[in-house]
Formats: structure tokens, sequence, C-alpha cells
């Protein structure tokens, strides 16, 4: 069986590879007449002029009246007599070469099933649009938008779960939910993100908030693409009121802990981290804040250079989802 790394590995050179394939396939010598979609022999099984290379669908595709379509590392494999993963390496080294892949997620137990569970519960969720549950949700926080990022969506129905007194899960209620999408370094989706809602408001429930599975190790909820600029803030609701304050984009990356591990693509070069104040607390929002900015300006050798800001809201135990509100409602009163 492939392990979910080796398939997260390929698929993601794939992705890299989409669109390149002729000059991909050129530069590992397969040879010109074969790439220049002329009517030629098989390269597979032969005959006069049975094989054309297409590149139909930007996969180096090709088409054989003999043995049928294929794509780039099938022509490759024929082409040089190569088996897969020896072409999938070639690739790779064409394409940059693909980090160790959802290493965090694989190295669990109940990976794979919890993975078609965050599946399934995403397919049967729906973009979120003026009016549902979600919106109604946000727009009563202040946070409501005119388009939604793809990585929310509202869940009509979600079940929710308590532990029994034997410590078995037992599902008790359903609610609408607000779905975000949480994704690795690789851009794969590594579990689900679930805010359960009720009248507009989150359920009234002891976690109304969940991940779906634990690790979520550097990754985060992408809102919003990067420029060559990226805001980092904790919460989803935090991240949005940081966008509408400001029009940056901005990644949410959950919880504290998880800030200062949080992966961010090398092409930000201006990162401005909006950290909750904890100061009620024990100062994590404060601390892992500071920890992501230090550990940003340590990659610098790695990366080139990056101007890191990090801002703080002056009220212990508030957030910048607290001071947004509260502007609007200031600016609401002097209206
Ligand atoms: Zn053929």
């Amino acid at each position: 069986m492939q392990n979910l790394e080796y398939a997260a590995r390929v698929e993601e050179v794939k992705r890299r590879a989409h669109g390149r394939w002729t000059e991909i396939l050129a530069s590992l010598g397969v040879e010109e007449r074969i790439l220049k979609r002329r009517n030629l022999p098989c390269p597979l099984c032969g005959g006069t002029d049975r094989f054309q290379y297409t590149d139909k669908f930007g996969e180096g595709n090709y088409h054989c009246r003999h043995c049928g379509p294929g794509g780039g590392f099938k022509l490759l494999q024929a082409v040089k007599g190569i088996d897969f993963n020896t072409a999938l390496q070639d690739v790779e080294r064409c394409v940059g070469a693909v980090l160790p892949l959802l290493r965090t997620v694989s190295t669990e137990p109940s990976a794979e099933r919890m993975k078609t569970l965050a599946k399934r519960i995403w397919d049967e969720a729906r973009p979120v649009i003026a009016g549902d549950e979600v919106d109604r949700y946000l727009t009563g926080r202040g946070l409501g938008l005119a388009s939604y990022p793809k990585v929310l969506r509202l869940h009509p129905a979600l079940g929710f779960y308590e532990k029994d007194g034997a410590g078995k899960a037992r599902k008790v209620a359903e609610y609408p939910a607000m779905l975000a999408c949480i994704q690795g370094r690789d851009g794969h989706a590594v579990t689900l993100h679930r805010t359960y809602l009720e009248d507009g408001r989150k359920a009234a429930v002891r976690e109304a908030k969940k991940v779906l599975s634990s690790g979520i190790n550097s990754a985060a909820v992408r809102l919003f693409e990067p420029t060559d600029e990226l805001a980092i803030a904790e919460g989803i609701e935090t991240a949005l009121a940081v966008h509408l304050a400001t029009g940056k984009p901005v990644w949410a990356g959950l919880n504290a802990g998880n800030l200062e591990k949080l992966w961010l693509p090398d092409s930000v070069r201006r990162v401005c981290v909006y950290a909750d104040n904890d100061a009620d607390g024990h100062f994590d929002g404060q601390a892992f804040g500071f920890a992501l900015a230090r550990r940003l300006k340590r990659e610098e050798r790695r990366t080139g250079p990056r101007e890191v800001q990090v801002f703080v809201p002056k009220e212990p135990g508030t957030d910048w989802a607290d001071v947004w509100c509260a502007k609007l409602q200031n600016s609401r009163r002097a209206a």
C-alpha cells in the first residue's frame, strides 16, 4: 500500500509539473521529434504511426491507437526504460524538491481514516453565501464579507459528539457549523476546524470550536492568498478582523502553540503577526507570536531578509477581533 506521504509527494510533483511537461520531457532527454506532436511509432508498443504526443491536458498527454492514452510519467518511463519511482525522482529534480509531506499526519495511526472523515464532512458542506448561518454568525460579530474565502464552508447539520461515562464518543446533537480547511505546507488539507453555530451565534456547548484531529503542526487556515506580504493571527475570527481592518492577506494558525511553527512561503517578505493579548492568563498569545517572529528572523539566512512585526492589543484578555468589534460599535454610536 502506498503511504500517504508518498501519494502526497506524487500529487505535488504532478501539480508542479502541470503545463510544463514538454519542457520537462525535453530536458530529461526525450527526443524532440517525439514532442513535435507528429504521428510516430509508439515508444510503448511499436507500430509505424499509431502514436501522437498531444499534451492535451497539460499532463504530457499522448495517445496511441493501439495501447491507448497516457501522460508524461508513462511516456518518460517508456522512452527511458525506467520505473515509476525513477521517473518521479527525475521529474522532481526539474520542478524542485518536494519537501517531506504530511509527516505529522502520516505518523498517526488513524490518519487514513481521519482524512476520509474530513473529506466526507467537507464534501457535505457548501460555500458560505450571504444570509446563511456562517454569514449570520460572522456578520453578527462585525466580520461579514461580500464574498467569503473558499477555505470556509457551511455544514448545515454537523454531528456534535460528547464522551459518555465510558469515554465513548456519542452524538448528542446536530448544529450548523462553520468549517475551515487546514492546509499543510504542500497545500493539502490535513484536517478541518469546526465552529458549531446556533441562532447566529456560537453554539452554547462546552467545546463549540474543535479541530477534527490533532497534529496540525505548522498547518494554517489560508484565508487569503499571500502577496509578498502576509499577516498572521491565531483565530479565524481574529484573522478576518485583521483583514477587514488592514486589507492584508491573513492566515490563521488556530492556536498559540502552532503559531510558532507555522509554515510560510519563502516568497513572503513582510510578515505582521497580530497576536492575542493573553496577559490575563499565561501570556501564550504574546509568547508564541514573538516566537514566530524570532524564528522568521533566524531563518533569514535561508530565506533572505524579511520585515517582521508583532502587534498586540493593549487590553489584557483581548484579541484583534475584540478591538475591531469595539471600533465598529464606537463608530456606530458616533453616527
Ligand atoms: Zn502504443
